[in-house]
């Protein structure tokens, strides 16, 4: 079986951004205005051998009601299609109640989850670590999509456990 991964997280933290570097596509929609990527999208990627299928989804806000209300529908939907998911937070705008809203939601879910704080380009790394082990989903892993950093420890973290 090809595993499944899910990258959710509010609109804005780079869920698009890692999407597009892992599938190496150009077709999800990356932009500075959050929630654009309205309902979840696949890709094929591959590491090191290993096969696997990413789903970007459009974001879950906290408070959600019309598009967004939609958007969260399918992030969760990406979830429970999930073999793994990544948990992107940004690591530039701190931990905020999305955030923790979702973190709540990852907790009750039987799901190898994984905490991804993306941005660590601008961000002091144990104020990064401070800030998300509150999230209770373990201590985050430090990535910049859009600069590649970190990214392929992650997937050995990610593809590469049991
Ligand atoms: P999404 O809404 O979660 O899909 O977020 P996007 O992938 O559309 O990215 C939102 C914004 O964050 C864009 O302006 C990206 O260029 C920017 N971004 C993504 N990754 C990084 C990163 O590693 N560092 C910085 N500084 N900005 C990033
Ligand atoms: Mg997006």
């Amino acid at each position: 079986m090809v595993p499944v991964i899910a990258l959710v997280g509010r609109p804005n933290v780079g869920k698009s951004t890692l999407f597009n570097r892992l599938t190496k596509s150009r077709d999800a929609l990356v932009a500075d205005f959050a929630g654009l990527t309205r309902d979840r999208k696949y890709g094929e990627a591959s590491w090191q051998g290993q096969d696997y299928i990413v789903i970007d989804t459009g974001g879950i806000t906290g408070d959600e009601q019309g598009i967004d209300e939609l958007m969260a529908g399918q992030s969760l939907q990406a979830i429970e299609e999930a073999d793994a998911v990544l948990f992107m937070v940004d690591a530039r705008a701190g931990r905020t109640p999305g955030d923790e809203l979702i973190a709540t939601h990852l907790r009750k879910r039987n799901k190898h989850t994984f905490l991804v704080a993306n941005k660590i380009d601008g961000a002091d790394p144990d104020s990064i670590l401070g800030e998300f082990a509150h999230l209770g989903l373990g201590a985050p892993i430090g990535i910049a999509a859009a600069h590649g950093r970190n990214i392929n420890p992650l997937l050995d973290a990610v593809l590469n456990e049991p």
